[in-house]
């Protein structure tokens, strides 16, 4: 038969090493999820076979008929679950999502204003080696002392500066952040604002975080994090950006969209409008709060001191750990997360001072808040004896008995 088991052996027993990993560690890399088999299911159609260049009801290609409807399927359940005018769902990435906005709305050499890198933004906010730090003019805003976004640094500096564009969104900030503030001095210098909500995505589509979508001019995301979708991108907009928006991704930047991965994101968008999503991510919520202070506890600090979404970023130099360690010795421990640089972190970027947790995929599993204090104690314990092949393997057989009894895919 036509099995991967059988055509390709040597591949299906790697695949079946991940699977056995997904299931027996602990996820706690923020940006991570379990996607759903209906969701993996759909990526795994013959709709893999279709050219699709264009856009529903005009394309480049015959034989679109039944893919324009999954198309409009996805693009009418992602407008309803977030209230958007418009909708774009080829983004074949994130990234991509936003070079997407960048080509139509900027010309190499014009000014933009993001989250700086070192202090929780994305790579594609102006970091120097990204396309986005090479072919812009970029400008950084970051946090004050109390580890908060400083608004009214940015603000100055959009008044000093006059990007063209603003962006909001992060990729290692826990708190809530004020979009209507970012539209409102967006709106007094002229520029266009985006907000990145890759991270929070889920949290916004039941309501748990606050929702960008009416306040910026663009709104694009990542749908396989929170979202809890498959990988790839989206993007929000207000009508009248829809035409600019929709040539930049395609001819401007992608060819053929990759429509199985579009019928996975119209499944996951359904799935994201019912009531069980709802109930999940205020759980994310909760576990996370858990997590947070549990390892308060444990005399860990959490940047910011807290938590008020899924992530959390962990200052380890309480214990003497730099981040690069910390991960290595959690991973030996079935507990899988990222280092990650703190703010001023005096540690190099590859070693860093601190570990990114999130609670997406442990709720997805059934976690609940017993679970998450457990973990949080776990990763104490490994981290207050990090030399210690004892507690190693004790923390080991209790992530084993935790991942037993929350199956991630059940039979
Ligand atoms: N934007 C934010 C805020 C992110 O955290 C990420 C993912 O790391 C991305 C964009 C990029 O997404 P992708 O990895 O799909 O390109």
């Amino acid at each position: 038969n036509h099995t991967i088991a059988n055509v390709d052996p040597e591949l299906w027993s790697v695949i079946q090493k991940e699977n056995v990993r997904q299931q027996e560690h602990i996820e706690l890399i923020a940006s991570e999820n379990y996607t759903s088999p209906a969701v993996m299911e759909a990526q795994g159609t013959q709709l893999t076979n279709k050219y699709a260049e264009g856009y529903p009801g005009k394309r480049y290609y015959g034989g679109c008929e039944f893919v324009d409807m999954a198309e409009q399927l996805a693009i009418d359940r992602l407008k309803k679950l977030f209230g958007a005018e418009a909708a774009n769902v080829q983004p074949n990435s994130g990234s991509q999502a936003n070079q997407g906005v960048f080509f139509a709305m900027l010309k190499p050499g014009d000014t933009i204003m993001g989250m700086s890198l070192a202090e929780g933004g994305h790579l594609t906010h102006g970091m120097a080696l990204n396309m986005s730090g090479k072919w812009f003019n970029v400008i950084s805003y970051g946090l004050n002392d109390k580890e908060e976004i400083d608004y009214e640094a940015m603000e100055a500096m959009a008044r000093e500066k006059k990007p063209k564009l603003i962006i909001a969104g992060a990729s290692a900030y826990a708190l809530r952040i004020d979009f209507e503030r970012f539209a409102k001095i967006a709106k007094e210098v002229g520029a266009y604002f985006m907000v990145d909500m890759a991270h929070y995505a889920g949290l916004i589509a039941a309501g748990v975080y606050p929702n960008p979508v009416p306040h910026a001019d663009f709104v694009t995301s990542t749908t396989h994090k929170s979202l809890r979708g498959p990988r790839g991108g989206v993007i929000l907009m207000k009508a009248e950006h829809e035409k600019a928006i929709n040539s930049a991704i395609f001819p401007g930047i992608q060819g053929g969209p990759l429509m199985h991965v579009i019928a996975g994101k119209a499944v996951a968008f359904k799935e994201a409008l019912s009531p069980e999503f709802k109930a999940y991510q205020q759980q994310v919520v909760k576990n996370a709060d858990v997590l947070a202070k549990t390892l308060i506890k444990r005399g860990l600090r959490i940047v910011s001191g807290r938590t008020e979404s899924h992530v959390m970023l962990v200052d380890l130099r309480p214990k003497n750990l730099t981040g690069k360690e910390a991960e290595a010795i959690l991973g030996s421990a079935h507990m899988t997360c990222n280092k990650n640089g703190i703010p001023n972190d005096p540690e190099k970027p590859f070693v860093t001072s601190g570990i990114r947790l999130g609670s997406p995929a442990m709720t997805t599993r059934g976690f609940k808040e017993a679970e998450a204090e457990q973990v949080a104690n776990l990763i104490a314990d490994v981290l207050d004896n990090p030399h210690d092949a004892a507690t190693i393997e004790r923390v080991k057989a209790e992530v084993k008995k935790l991942t037993d009894a929350f199956p991630v895919y059940a039979a």
